[in-house]
């Protein structure tokens, strides 16, 4: 399952931000996933409890923020959702497009520190 491999680089990645920033643990964990990132938001949850476990963010919550896939349509400056499956075509000049605006992203966008025991 390779959203477990995608999980697992999260956690990395969101502990080391968390570290440089002084912090001990990590409450949440939001991240930006395309539609065309090949990512199932389900899987990346399920494999996010899995991968978390005995690190910093083992009470961490992920929160996954779907991006819509756009593409741009030069001959009529027009952009457009592809939907699922994608459909690079130009529903106002009825022509095919190529140019991808958005939809493949998959970042770490947030990383809420645990609050330091006061
Ligand atoms: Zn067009």
């Amino acid at each position: 399952m390779h959203e477990l491999s995608i999980a697992t680089a999260i956690v990395e990645q969101a502990a080391e931000i968390a570290r440089a920033d002084g912090a001990t643990g990590v409450a949440s964990v939001t991240v930006r996933v395309g539609e065309l990132a090949g990512v199932v938001p389900d899987a990346l949850h399920f494999a996010f409890e899995v991968a978390r476990d005995g690190t910093a963010l083992s009470g961490a919550r992920l929160v996954v923020e779907r991006v819509t896939a756009r593409a741009w349509c030069g001959g009529c400056a027009e952009e457009f959702a592809l939907g699922m499956p994608p459909f690079f075509w130009c529903p106002r000049c009825d022509r095919p497009s190529q140019e991808l605006r958005g939809g493949r992203e998959l970042e770490i966008t947030d990383v809420e520190a645990v609050p330091a025991p006061a």
